[in-house]
């Protein structure tokens, strides 16, 4: 089953020109795309596939501050606000609610972990209780446990990853931006240096502007423009159920796994941070770079198979502008869930919360976690001037879209940023990352 996803209508012409074309219909490029439309400008949203359709509807949905890394830390809480704040004028439904995160461990050395970044949250005004072990009991006693401690995010929440993106590009045509679905960007066009259009698929579309949205896309993407971005893809799963979850928390980690409801009253189970590395022509380019990420977190990690090859969304090649590209042949990547990570999820979370026995299966998906190697974003014009590139999410982009879309539209627009983002411009990347990977 893939992950569920509600529809938008698409525009019935693309545009000649626009002041700004936006590509890929994640939750970055639509709320980019959302913010450039309401400071007037007339906005292109251009994606390949379906809006919404990778990463941005195969998460958990958290939104939080909690263990951001010190780079992201004001983007995610001024995400925040903006989660609430647009549904209060645009009046589409996300289903953002700061229901609060909780956290419980048992292990000395992650409560160390939390209770430094406790410290790095007071500094920055964001609330973070750590729990005693009991209060962490009683905050998790849907688990029947007793825990050594743990930390409560109150401020922290979810949306629903089925509904966000749709409602976010809804707005944008509400205001009067348009929205092309299978519509692949396959380059970019420049005039004395400075980008002057995009081609798509359906044609050509005159800009001096573009963002770069497009998640485990945009390395392949920057290839052809002879820009360097390196990126790895991590291919993550989980499974959804269906229970009355009577007194199951909304959102639940420990290291084993971690248990979220979504908008539609289902749970999602995920062993957090697991997954497999597809080995692919990209990752081989790149894994020198990526050595200080994998020396740091590869206990989580496994070595996948050939779906990555297969995919084509980190192909080497370079490719024609005048024929179909991989990104045509590969609309919606929709990699297979790992059997074994699903079942391992279902039992360690049926074991954790007992009341969840007994919860029916009722789908399972995958999903490529497009990652830096520091693991924080890549949000910065590069490259050609009026490229903006916004990717490399890291496994956080989703509750920080709001936040990230506004910053790119900043960039694009050529105004302030909403927060400081110099600490996340992708020129670091030439630099090595050992000593800079984010702790979570
Ligand atoms: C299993 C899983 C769990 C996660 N859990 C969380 C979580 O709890 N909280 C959190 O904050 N984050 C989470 N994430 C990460 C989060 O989902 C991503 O960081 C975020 O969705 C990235 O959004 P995006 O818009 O950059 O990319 P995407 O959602 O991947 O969107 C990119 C879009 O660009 C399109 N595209 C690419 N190339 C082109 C082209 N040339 N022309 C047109 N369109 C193009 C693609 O079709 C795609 O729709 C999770 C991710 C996964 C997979």
């Amino acid at each position: 089953m893939p992950a569920p996803l509600a529809r938008v209508e698409s525009s019935p012409q693309l545009p000649a020109s626009a002041d700004v074309v936006v590509i890929g219909g994640g939750i970055i490029g639509s709320f980019a795309a959302y913010y450039l439309r309401r400071r007037g400008l007339q906005v292109a949203l251009v994606e390949k596939g379906l809006i919404g359709a990778e990463q941005s509807s195969r998460n958990w949905g958290w939104c939080r501050q909690q263990n951001r890394d010190e780079r992201e830390l004001p983007m995610a809480t001024k995400s925040l606000e903006l989660w609430e704040r647009f549904t209060a004028d645009t009046g589409e439904q996300t289903g953002f609610r700061r229901c609060g995160l909780l956290y419980l461990s048992n292990n000395e050395k992650e409560l160390a972990g939390w209770a430094r970044w406790g410290e790095l949250a007071r500094s920055a005004g964001v609330t973070s209780h750590m729990l005693s072990a009991a209060e962490a009991s009683e905050r998790g006693r849907a688990t029947g446990r007793s825990w050594r401690g743990g930390v409560y995010s109150p401020t922290d929440g979810t949306a629903d990853p089925a509904r966000a993106a749709p409602a976010v590009a809804r707005a944008l045509l509400k205001l009067g931006g348009t929205v092309h679905q299978h519509c692949a960007v396959r380059g970019i066009e420049t005039a004395a240096g400075s980008v002057s259009g995009v081609i798509t698929e359906r044609g050509s579309i005159r800009t001096g502007s573009v963002i770069l949205a497009a998640g485990a896309w945009a390395s392949s993407f920057c290839r052809q423009l002879g820009i360097r971005f390196p990126q790895a893809t991590l291919r993550q799963s989980l499974l959804a159920v269906t229970s009355d979850g009577d007194g199951v928390p909304d959102a639940l980690f420990t290291d084993e796994v971690t248990i979220t409801r979504r908008g539609d009253g289902r749970y999602v189970f995920a062993c957090g941070g697991r997954g497999r590395i597809d080995p692919t022509p990209q990752l081989l380019r790149f894994s020198g770079t990526f050595l200080p990420m994998f020396a740091r977190r590869w206990r989580k990690l496994a070595p996948g198979g050939l779906e990555g090859l297969r995919s084509g969304h980190e192909s080497l090649s370079r490719w024609q502008l005048d024929r179909p590209t991989p990104m045509e042949r590969m609309r919606i990547l929709d990699p297979a869930p790992d059997q074994g990570l699903i079942r391992l999820a279902h039992r360690r979370a049926v074991k954790l919360v007992p009341a969840l026995q007994g919860c029916e299966v009722t789908g399972s998906w995958g999903g490529y976690v497009d990652t830096t190697p520091d693991g924080v974003p890549a949000i910065g014009e590069c490259g050609i001037p009026g490229f903006v590139l916004a990717a490399g999410f890291s496994g956080h982009g989703f509750g920080i879209g709001p936040g990230a879309g506004h910053v790119a539209a900043d960039i694009a627009s050529g105004v302030a940023p909403i927060v400081d983002a110099r600490s996340l411009h992708p020129d670091r990347l030439i630099k090595s990352a050992w000593g800079k990977v984010a702790d979570f």
